[in-house]
């Protein structure tokens, strides 16, 4: 079997096919790592473990996911929390009432009187797309000054052009719960994302080849050796030539800061600065995670382009719809060459850590089903 791309997706696929089929995987990955945008590695000038493609926050309600990812790797148990400047200030987001408290000048004590504040401010209508869905939760002055602004920023489009599904990612809490999520299960590799995925791949039967892209691949090998080849890459790019345009991503731009003899730089590990006369999204200081040790501190600010890597499709109407014609070629592909396609960049869809594994798990499993019947 082929796999193309070794992210989560693929990876996930690999070890499948080795350990419950005892076959062989071959992966080919076009960077020179392991792990796909989970990948992670020590900062050898701090000492600090950081990833290179931006925070990952593992939380699940899925208790075979949960279970999966803890037969190959230790997790350690890790509550996400992020703060938000907003008007000279640290405020807790997802919003809770102290965030209302203070953007709002509220003096809310309690889950009733939230509700009564919230029930007021909430819009009721239809949700048509990203703005309706933030402004049903935490009404217009609070998206005004937390949403509007980051995901006109992180998008470059504004929420109203975005499926409700962007910002329905960010819940709201009727209480003083600060944690970015609720999910029952929420940790982090003991050794990191990159040691996760070590485990996950180790068995003789699981090859990889880094630094190989499949485009360049498939000109210089017979893809009809692969019993079945499972590709995690861009949809589109697939198919590209094929006369359908391009589908939209979203990609991001790391600017690392060292700071010498500095304990911290932010009271936790993830700032958002939702304020458009701020160039930057956010601001991640890996040493909060897993409360790492070291003498010095390193921080990553994060702005956004559209021609980097592809870290998030855009789902707006024209992407969505484009990508069903894709997602048509694709089901085709599946039949007739038994070509599959897996994962956030190959579904175009934006998926945690847990639904990509699920989504793998699950195609793992309908396959494997066809198989027996046969
Ligand atoms: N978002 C926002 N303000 C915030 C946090 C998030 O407007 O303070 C919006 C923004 O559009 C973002 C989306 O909510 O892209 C999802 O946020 P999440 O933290 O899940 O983004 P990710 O960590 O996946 O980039």
């Amino acid at each position: 079997h082929l796999i193309v791309g070794c992210g989560l997706s693929g990876s996930v696929i690999a070890e499948r096919i080795a350990n419950v089929w005892n076959e062989n995987a071959l992966i080919i990955e076009k960077r020179e790592h392991i792990g796909g945008n989970c990948y992670d590695y020590v900062d050898d000038q701090t000492g600090i473990r950081m990833n290179k493609y931006g925070a990952h926050l593992f939380h699940t309600k899925d208790e075979g996911v949960w279970k999966y990812v803890q037969t190959f790797d230790k997790w350690t148990r890790w509550e996400h929390r992020v703060l938000s400047m907003v008007d000279g200030q640290f405020v807790p987001v997802p919003v809770n009432i102290t965030t209302v408290n203070q953007v709002c000048g509220e003096n809310i004590e309690d889950t009733e009187e939230m509700d009564a504040w919230l029930s007021a401010v909430q819009y009721k209508g239809p949700i048509e797309n990203s703005e309706d869905m933030a402004v049903s939760r935490v009404g217009r002055v609070l998206y005004e000054k937390m949403f509007k602004p980051y995901t006109v920023k992180q998008w470059n489009k504004g929420p109203e052009e975005l499926d409700p599904s962007v910002l329905a990612r960010i819940p709201i809490r009727r209480d003083f719960d600060v944690r970015y999520f609720s999910d029952k299960y929420q940790a982090l590799p003991a050794k990191g994302y990159t040691h996760f995925f070590e485990r996950l791949l180790d068995n003789p039967r699981i090859q990889v080849q880094t630094g190989v892209d499949f485009f360049k691949y498939k000109l210089e090998h017979d893809l009809g050796q692969f019993k079945s080849i499972f590709y995690t890459g861009p949809i589109d790019q697939y198919f590209d030539g094929l006369k359908l345009e391009s589908l939209e991503y979203r990609s991001i731009d790391f600017h690392i800061e060292r700071f010498s003899d500095m304990n911290y730089f932010q009271p936790c590990s993830v700032v958002n600065y939702p304020e458009t006369n701020v160039p930057f999204t956010r601001i991640v200081e890996y040493k909060h995670f897993l409360n790492q040790t070291s003498k010095h501190t390193v921080t990553v600010k994060e702005t956004t382009n559209d021609h980097g890597d592809p870290y998030y499709p855009i789902p707006n109407k024209r992407n969505m719809e484009l990508y069903e014609c894709y997602r048509q070629m694709a089901v085709k592909e599946e039949k007739e060459k038994n070509v599959h396609f897996v994962g956030r960049l190959a579904n175009y869809k934006y998926m945690n850590m847990d639904q990509a594994i699920r989504n793998a798990l699950d195609l793992f499993d309908r396959i494997n089903s066809k198989e027996e019947m046969n």
